[in-house]
């Protein structure tokens, strides 16, 4: 997109009149209406460049902000000169943008919400990172650093500022270590990609951040379409680079409209400061259906097999299957007053068989996860049947540290019928994947509960399973393999798995026996199948209730003791059952009195 055509009026050199066209579309649109919509076009949606101070101006709340000015830095270290000297390059973007440098900074409030915003100006020499550009990101993360506040990065750059040099280039360096800086402080950062962000900015602050929203359309990358296309010699597929396409492969969390920034923002926001008394985000996102339900009865989770009656394993098998049982989706619309949902692994890939994001539930900020199924085959085949990739267990990881970071409870929900068997799965490395999810969830400090809500198949089930309490439903079923896969390899025929479900115990009664899980969930009659809406609220109002008993514990002291309950599998003795280890963490408790 043209940056000088659809550059905001007022803007040094522009022509104000009260049209423009598009320069996407060509659309005629009233410069007013344009203007009002922060640089969108209404007819094609198009996104143009919004000025640094237009940019703050469109997220803050108003009256809210206040600049926050960066150090003074040296000017032209190099006394660089191309065509033209660079202090004179300098000067004309100081006199055409009325900044002095590319990022401008300011604290404000997102709904209420504290908050340090630098935002990028691609008017000032392609918002080139030089060293007062990288000075002002710095300064941003200290003062958000300093207020404990989140922050929020407005990208648009064409790299790293040549006229600098290298001073331009460890411009880099210094933005990472202040991102280093927060990520240890715990505060949440999330970056706003706009068109353009390539190069020096890309490879570092912009990328790094706990969460990557994206503008539609807008592109990023390491090295420009034109120098690949040189290097390769080939022609770049359309779309290359933009906004879907780096959602697509992995690499942003989300691409959210102009007009939706704030909101999403807010969200985010919420989640990572509490949720104190202030306007507090829109509640978007809730399925209105919620609304109309009467709320279930308190449903209380059954800690004693005895109270649970024994059912023949064909029968469960077949409940646990049953594709009208409520997915992870479902259970978000239900549950969630607001979320975001977050993708890919940065590395390459979305796996869509694990769904995940950040928001709230009963006002109360969580980090949720878990496999997706589907109801339909359309849905199943999209979800790739709820059969994980490595990347789906990478961004589980990820998700889990941003919990962690952010101090948000982790809750897992488990439905698969194992982690996808196949070529590129194992090239990418499977094994390793699921393995780091388990290390990485023993080692949480937030609290962490996970759900069996329907298939629990084997590794590719575990790996999101690792947790303080592990609750499953009434009509669940958690097992080491499928039954057919067991009748298939142990009675030489896959006609035998109703006696093979028998022999594994995979039911919620026999897993409460063994103690593998700590709870069973009621269904409705009939199962979850049954009434989906009141068995995803019973399951909700059991996780919040388990999220409650743990939030009482130290940090370190979850941590010890989810270790400590997975060191007792097997063992004869306490560990034994369900009712027997809550005796067993009775006598903890008196040990670390
Ligand atoms: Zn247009």
């Amino acid at each position: 997109m043209n940056a000088k055509t659809s550059a905001p009026a007022g803007s040094a050199g522009a022509p104000v009149t009260d049209w423009l066209a598009c320069p996407r579309c060509r659309a005629l649109v009233y410069r007013k209406r344009f203007e009002r919509a922060d640089g969108v076009c209404p007819s094609c949606g198009a996104h143009a460049p919004l000025s640094a101070a237009r940019r703050l101006d469109a997220l803050l709340d108003p009256g809210s902000a206040r600049p926050l000015t960066a150090a003074e830095t040296v000017h032209d270290p190099l006394s660089f000169a191309d065509l033209k000297p660079y202090p004179d390059r300098l000067s004309a973007a100081r006199a055409a943008t009325g900044h002095a440098d590319a990022v401008r900074v300011a604290a404000g409030t997102v709904f209420g919400y504290p908050v340090v915003v630098a935002a990028m100006d691609f008017a000032f020499m392609g918002g080139s990172l030089g060293v007062a550009a990288g000075e002002a990101v710095a300064m941003a993360a200290e003062a958000a650093l300093a207020r404990r506040a989140p922050l929020v990065l407005v990208t648009s750059s064409g790299g790293a500022r040549m006229q600098e040099g290298a001073l331009a280039l460890m411009q880099m360096a210094k933005t990472a270590a202040a991102m280093a800086a927060l990520d240890e402080a715990g505060i949440l950062t999330v970056t706003v990609i706009a068109d353009p962000t390539y190069g020096g900015v890309a490879a570092s602050f912009a990328t790094l951040a706990d969460v990557v929203v994206c503008e539609p359309g807008a592109r990023m990358g390491f090295a420009g379409p034109r120098v690949i296309e040189q290097t390769i010699g080939q022609r770049l597929p359309d779309g290359f680079q933009t906004a879907e396409f780096l959602l697509r492969h992995g690499l942003v969390d989300a691409v959210h409209p102009r007009g939706e920034l704030r909101r999403t923002l807010a969200v985010l926001l919420a989640s990572a400061c509490g949720h104190p008394d202030r306007t507090g985000p829109p509640r978007a996102g809730r399925d209105d259906r919620v609304a109309e339900l009467p709320r279930p009865a308190p449903a209380t989770v059954v800690r004693d097999p005895a109270r649970l009656a024994v059912r023949s394993a064909p029968e469960v098998v077949a409940a646990a299957r049953d594709l009208r049982r409520p997915t992870t989706r479902d259970h978000l619309a239900y549950w969630m007053d607001t979320f975001v949902e977050l993708r890919g692994d940065r590395a390459g890939a979305d796996c869509p068989a694990i769904v995940g994001g950040l928001g709230t539930v009963e006002g109360r900020p969580v980090v949720v996860l878990g496999h997706q199924k589907g109801h339909t085959t359309a849905e199943l085949v999209r979800a790739n049947f709820a059969m994980a990739s490595p990347a789906g267990y990478r961004k589980a990881i990820r998700l889990a540290r941003l919990a962690e970071k952010i101090g948000v409870p982790l809750v897992t929900l488990i439905d698969t019928p194992g982690a996808h068997p196949g070529i590129e799965a194992e090239q990418q490395g499977q094994a390793g994947a699921i393995a780091d999810c388990l290390r990485v969830f023993t080692g949480l400090r937030v609290p962490v509960v996970a759900v069996v809500t329907g298939e629990g198949g084997s590794g590719g089930a575990l790996a999101l399973g690792v947790a303080d309490r592990v609750l499953i439903g009434a009509n669940a079923l958690y097992s080491v393999i499928s039954p057919e896969g067991c009748a298939a390899i142990l009675w030489k025929t896959r006609e035998e798995s109703p006696a093979a479900a028998r022999a594994l115990g995979l039911d919620a009664r026999s897993l409460l026996e063994l103690g593998v899980v700590d709870g069973v969930v009621p269904e409705p009659e009939g199962g979850a199948q049954a009434d989906p809406a009141a068995a995803s609220l019973i399951l909700r109002d059991a996780v919040l209730g388990t999220l409650d008993e743990l939030a009482v514990l130290e940090p370190a002291e979850r941590v010890r003791r989810r270790r400590r309950r997975l060191r007792g599998f097997g063992l004869p003795g306490p560990t034994a059952t369900g009712s027997d280890r809550a005796r067993f963490e009775d006598t903890d408790e008196e040990e670390s009195a």
